[in-house]
């Protein structure tokens, strides 16, 4: 539940080692194989998703529809709401007949603003 709570509060997509140091931040120790076994559980009953990009697989909650941006450079993992891309996602499947999985998500792979062009 607070592995619920904490990938809710930030809207962030944590690989499971980075979601065990925020709790053992906030003074909760937990063991790698729980945190794992919990974001494991939570997927499968569908409350959070997987993002099997480059690098440790990422969770975040399954709440507002969104695709992931990656970076490919540092493999950060942002959300990035689908409202925002409607347009562009129907343009792509128009002029390449390419659409998103049945998850309803993208990812778009380039670097981010921290590690520059
Ligand atoms: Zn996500
Ligand atoms: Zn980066």
């Amino acid at each position: 539940m607070r592995l619920l709570a904490l990938l809710a509060d930030t809207e962030r997509q944590l690989s499971g080692s980075e979601a065990r140091e925020h709790l053992i931040r906030s003074g909760k120790a937990i063991h790698h194989t729980t945190v794992y076994r919990t974001l494991e559980a939570l997927t499968a009953v569908g409350l959070t998703h997987a993002v099997h990009g480059p690098g440790a697989t990422r969770y975040g909650i399954t709440g507002e529809p969104h695709h992931h941006t990656v970076c490919q450079e540092c493999s950060h993992v942002a959300a990035l709401a689908s409202r925002h891309l409607t347009e562009a996602v129907g343009r792509i499947e128009e002029l390449t007949g390419l659409r998103p999985d049945s998850s309803g998500s993208l990812l778009v792979f380039g670097r981010c603003s921290r590690c520059g062009g």
